[in-house]
């Protein structure tokens, strides 16, 4: 009932945003209707033909199928794309031709061409009017389309999903060649109860590099390619992250655009922070030496080198020099079609007293948004900007409104993760009201930057599908227009599930989650799929809940006893089905899915030490022991090690008996 009235109090005045599906699936004529208009006058004769086979496919009465795509190792079908074909339909092509062959031995013929009805032909095709991704049978051709080409490839992964290929996840190297599942039959059968036609909800699905501790470019390849298979469609790379030179779009994108390209994946570069167009350590120095007014003061007045201040923003000549350095920035880097204009992380803004009448930090973000978007119309009018909703500059600005041309990415950074994010009782409060309140001023999309896979987290299994699923139900009543998660390869298994369930989300919040963790669980753990699936759904229960998440208050000896014992019985489980299996990669799999409950039932160890107020020589002891174990299974893809992320002193933290920082605080 709640729900309800927030819901209601969400949707006021918005009607732009009320995209959701509520009208009924066209029937028969009305698909007829709306497809006639796509063979247009004007269609060059030649291509009429092929159109109107389209048209046939599309329009005609097909319901269910049963298609048999090859029979012992011999096929009938060939694999059809129209003449002068984008690069994302051509893959589509070869990755319906490699699959299939993996499949059942049968290497499909792909040829550029026309169409016969009847004809067993797998035809992949743009269909203008429609932004559906379909795959449609009738008699023994099959059409897979779409409106737009990474459409039309996501189409064929749907396809190739149908035939049985599991795309549980990238082919980073931790996984042997077992990240997806590929069944081998000799007899192809695609079995089609109805149409599939398919309409991502959010447009904004992406994957983050962020802190990017274990990326390169063989794994950054690998991730790219892994994208479409599940719906994914933005891969966002910092500019330089934390100025340190190591994660940097320029260090990759060479060698990664061309495969983000060819697959339609949108390169969103940026991040935190400002300081990349406008740093004390920028061209040599000369910025600070020469121009100390443009950097940050303190109260006393005194200007900041340091990396967290905000420039100031209030002084004509340093918001004229960022807009000079990023406009050549993004005037060298055409491929870039979303950029993160955001703060350094951390900000701290000036103080002095012009800075101070511009208003907060949601106004002064917000203003010097506008400068530099005014600068950059003219040079780069395809470039998108981003803002970010975080921290001191979470909650909309007051005095001047965002261009609705850009987007805004809300980070509720320290969301308590044993509640929902609109559970009224709790922290997420603040986030979901800061959430309304920007969606009540602001016109355009708004994409969540979600933590359902956070760095603070240190590997803790925290499991989530259905977690998940709330709150991008409550965000769809909003409504938002993207989400966003961390991508790290380094403790990839651990998260796999997380991964996996959440495209499926973003294409639609509704979707049966049990059913996609059977699916999913199916593949990765075969015959021992249940005890998989009963520890993953014991996890996601356990972990956010009992263990030493971030912001998650400390229960009571009792109860961490309870979920010890339960945890407990679940690493037995695990181990004895891993002694069972015969398959080796379903061996390897229970394996690493040991790992996982054995880093909980020790962390719960710990919990229950603190919570019975033990000795802290005895706390930070166990803490060692469980950070050298950690670290011996650093290869294994189940604990994110390299990079130094998860080191003693952290894990000493965590548990509340770490050594004071001597650096500043990394984000979470
Ligand atoms: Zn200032």
């Amino acid at each position: 009932m709640r729900m309800e009235i927030m819901n209601r109090k969400g949707r006021k005045g918005r009607k732009e945003h009320q995209t959701r599906k509520l009208k009924p699936r066209m029937n028969a004529d009305e698909r007829r209707c709306k497809y006639s208009l796509f063979a247009c006058i004007g269609v060059h004769l030649r291509f009429l033909f092929v159109f109107l086979c389209v048209l046939c496919v599309l329009c005609g009465s097909s319901s269910a199928a049963e298609l048999q795509i090859a029979q012992d190792g011999k096929s009938d079908y060939s694999i059809v794309v129209p003449p002068h074909s984008s690069p994302a339909m051509k893959l589509a092509a070869d990755e319906i031709q490699k699959y299939v062959e993996q499949m059942s031995g049968v290497k499909l013929p792909v040829r550029s061409g026309e169409i016969e009805r009847g004809k067993p032909v797998i035809y992949i095709a743009m269909s203008p009017h429609s932004s559906h991704a379909v795959v449609r049978a009738d008699e023994a051709t099959i059409l897979i389309a779409c409106n737009s080409p990474d459409g039309v490839l996501n189409a064929a992964y749907r396809f190739l999903d149908l035939l049985g290929c599991r795309f549980l996840a990238p082919h980073f190297d931790h996984y042997n060649g077992a990240a997806e599942v590929i069944p081998k039959q000799k007899t192809l059968t695609l079995k089609l109860d109805s149409t599939i036609e398919s309409d991502p909800k959010l447009k904004f699905r992406k994957l983050y590099v962020e802190e990017g501790h274990s990326h390169d470019i063989q794994n950054l390849k690998q991730l790219a390619e892994w994208t479409p298979k599940v719906g994914y469609n933005t891969l966002v790379i910092p500019t330089d992250y934390q100025g340190s030179g190591r994660v940097r779009w320029d260090n990759w994108r060479k060698e990664l655009t061309p495969e983000l390209q060819k697959r339609g994946i949108t390169i969103e570069v940026g991040g935190h922070g400002y300081q990349n167009f406008l740093g004390a350590e920028l061209a040599g120095g000369k910025y600070f030496a020469e121009h100390p007014e443009w950097f940050a003061k303190s109260a006393a007045g005194k200007p900041q080198k340091a990396k967290q201040w905000v420039f100031c923003t209030s002084n004509a000549d340093a918001v004229k020099q960022l807009t000079t350095n990023f406009l050549a920035y993004i005037k060298d880097r055409p491929e870039i079609q979303i950029f993160d204009f955001w703060p350094p992380d951390g900000a701290r803004w000036c103080e002095c007293d012009a800075c101070k009448k511009l208003g907060e930090p949601p106004d002064r973000q917000a203003i010097l948004l506008k400068q530099v978007q005014d600068a950059v119309q003219p040079v780069r009018p395809d470039l998108r900007l981003e803002v970010i909703a975080y921290s001191s500059y979470l909650q909309p600005p007051k005095n001047v409104a965002v261009d609705k041309n850009v987007l805004v990415d809300f980070c509720p950074i320290s969301q308590h993760f044993d509640a929902q994010i609109n559970d009224p009782d709790n922290k997420n409060k603040t986030y979901a009201d800061a959430l309304q309140a920007w969606r009540k001023q602001f016109a355009g999309d708004i994409s969540i930057y979600s933590y359902y896979r956070k760095y603070a987290w240190d590997s803790l299994p925290v499991i989530i599908p259905r977690y998940m699923q709330k709150d991008l139900q409550w965000y769809a009543t909003l409504p938002t227009q993207g989400v966003s998660v961390y991508s790290e390869p380094g403790d990839w298994f651990t998260y796999e599930l997380n991964h996996y369930v959440l495209a499926a989300l973003a294409w639609d919040e509704n979707v049966d989650v049990d059913a996609l963790v059977q699916k999913f669980c199916a593949a990765r753990y075969g015959d021992e799929a249940g005890v998989a699936k009963k520890t993953l759904d014991a996890l996601e229960r356990i972990v956010r809940v009992y263990c030493s998440v971030p912001h998650v208050p400390l229960k009571d000896p009792g109860a961490i006893a309870k979920a010890q014992a339960e945890v407990k019985m679940l690493v037995g489980d695990v181990s004895s089905a891993r002694a069972r299996a015969m398959d080796e990669n379903v061996k390897r799999s229970l394996e690493r899915l040991g790992l996982m409950c054995t880093y909980a039932l020790r962390d719960l160890e710990i919990q229950h030490l603190r919570a019975t107020k033990a000795p802290r020589e005895q706390v930070v002891e166990q803490a060692k022991s469980l950070h050298a174990w950690v670290k011996s299974h650093a290869d294994d893809g189940v604990f994110l090690i390299r990079g130094n992320r998860l080191n003693q002193n952290r894990m000493l933290t965590r548990y509340g008996v770490g050594e004071p920082r001597k650096t500043p605080a990394m984000p979470e």
